[in-house]
């Protein structure tokens, strides 16, 4: 009987608590998912947090049991070193019951049994991670092992990277045993209704907030409507309102009627939309032409990683690691400074005064967003003897953002004023979708993070190196021209 019942790891149990549908496209129709570059970089997040955890809970007689896709091979070796009385911490211990698979991060010896300890890249314990140090607990408790304690351990975001490896303190522990206990018959439930799903014809589940949270889900493009030049989730806002939409059966922006439309930036998109024109309203000629010069167009890119490497920073906290900036000394006439430096020293410091330099001590730094401000803000509190040079350069700052957002919209742009959405709709050549390899934040600070490995090979760290000037400068470029397009 046990080897009729469908295979079910923990991830899909919490795809299944996620959505039923999705869980049953997981395994019957995978090809109809795409992973994102987000997601897979957030994976390897967690499995390099995996590593750090081992270290840090390791002993010189700790245990790992390999990845191997004979299971069984995975569950005898468990079993093995727990019959043989291990008393030192196993890493990835597997269990099986009932059909569902699952793999112990850390599985400490403890007051005759044995403590659950579960790793998490965040910086917070969450809803679904406690459901799932719960399935943990109920299949080991099935398997007949005597679970004392329940641990979820995750990033401390306030530890400061002393340097030379040491990791004490990067993670924070939480005993959740009793929570984890009073979930058991919501896991009976969830493996229930995940089996049924898993076996049985496709579950009938409406697009909805859940598509989003806990993870984005890897079927959107396949649940939500696609086939229409304006799918209705470019109408934007409130999930739950589009989902409706999408359950009343619109499709199209202009499917939605307008009186059913209450929110004004909703209405504005509806409009635009269906008029089928781009508003272009005099507010930006006028906003951008009262700029002084000379005229600095600035943006970082940054690396946020959740185990740091260089001493004195924090996990998860933005480091500038470069910088793109076109000066428009006078109407027309643009030069161009940037900074990269890939040696894998800390560059912020050298970043920091060259861009004060290239600054100088006048004229508006344009930017897209607040978030190049809150970028100099960091580099403050790495720098207080910097402050004062960097706190003009903040005085200085002219976010073009709102001021687009105001007084443009394109129905391409699909609910976005991102400046990926609004540069195409300006000028369909630079597109981001058509840079080659790096084309997003989130490339681009793995892309960093790889070029400055000790053993990467010279041509991938040159082409690395080309792809990200070219990512960083093409977004200095893009406010260039949007600044361009509304006053010429
Ligand atoms: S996109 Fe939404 S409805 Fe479709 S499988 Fe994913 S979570 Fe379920």
């Amino acid at each position: 009987m046990a080897s009729r019942r469908p295979f079910l790891s923990k991830s899909r149990l919490i795809s299944a608590w996620q959505c039923l549908k999705r869980v049953h496209l997981e395994k019957s129709h995978p090809e109809l998912g795409e992973i994102s570059a987000q997601t897979e970089s957030l994976w390897a997040t967690g499995h390099h947090v995996g590593e750090i955890s081992q270290r840090l809970y390791g002993t010189p007689a700790s245990v790992e049991i390999t990845f191997d896709k004979r299971i069984g091979l995975l569950l005898n070796k468990t079993r093995e070193l727990i019959e043989g009385g291990a008393d030192f911490p196993i890493f990835e211990a597997t269990f099986r019951y009932e059909g569902v698979l699952v793999r112990v991060d850390v599985l400490m010896p403890d007051a005759g049994g044995w403590r659950i300890i579960e790793i998490k890249a965040s910086t917070s314990v969450k809803e679904y991670h406690v459901l799932d140090c719960a399935i943990q607990d109920w299949v080991l408790r099935h398997s007949g092992i005597n679970v004392t304690r329940v641990s979820l351990a995750h990033i401390n975001n306030r530890f400061v990277y002393p340097g030379n490896g040491d990791y004490d303190g990067l993670l924070i522990e939480h005993d959740v045993t009793d929570e984890v206990r009073t979930l058991e018959p919501e896991v009976v439930d969830l493996v229930g209704r995940a089996r049924d799903a898993v076996t049985g014809p496709r579950p009938d589940v409406n697009v909805g907030v859940h598509c989003s949270s806990p993870y984005d889900c890897q079927f959107i493009r396949h649940c939500w409507p696609t086939d229409t030049e304006y799918p209705v989730s470019g109408l934007g806002g409130s999930k739950a309102k589009l989902a409706e939409y999408v359950a009343l059966g619109y499709r199209d922006i202009c499917d939605v009627p307008a009186e059913s439309i209450t929110a004004e930036t909703q209405q504005r998109i509806h409009r635009v939309t269906c008029r089928a024109q781009p508003e272009i309203l005099e507010g930006a000629r006028l906003a951008l032409e009262a700029l002084p010069y000379p005229r600095y167009y600035l943006d970082f890119e940054t690396i946020a990683p959740a185990v740091p490497f260089w001493a004195g920073t924090r996990p998860y906290s933005p480091l500038a690691i470069q910088w793109s900036c076109h000066i428009e000394e006078t109407p027309g006439h643009y030069r161009h400074r940037e900074f990269l430096d890939l040696s894998g020293d800390p560059p912020m410091r050298a970043l920091t005064l060259d861009l004060i330099e290239c600054l100088g001590d006048q004229g508006p730094v344009l930017m897209w967003t607040r978030y190049e401000e809150g970028i100099l803000n960091n580099l403050i509190e790495l720098y207080p003897d910097l402050t004062a040079p960097l706190s003009k350069i903040t005085d200085r700052l002219y976010d073009l953002h709102p001021v687009v957002k105001q007084n443009y919209y394109h129905p391409k742009m699909l609910g976005s004023w991102s400046i990926k959405a609004v540069m195409p709709t300006i000028n369909p050549d630079m597109d981001y979708g058509k840079l080659e390899g790096i084309s997003e934040g989130t490339a681009a600070s793995d892309g960093f993070i790889e070029a400055i490995q000790p053993g990467i090979l010279p041509e991938r760290e040159t082409e690395l190196e080309e792809q990200l000037r070219r990512y960083c400068r093409f977004d200095t470029e893009a406010m260039v021209e949007i600044v361009r397009f509304f006053t010429h």
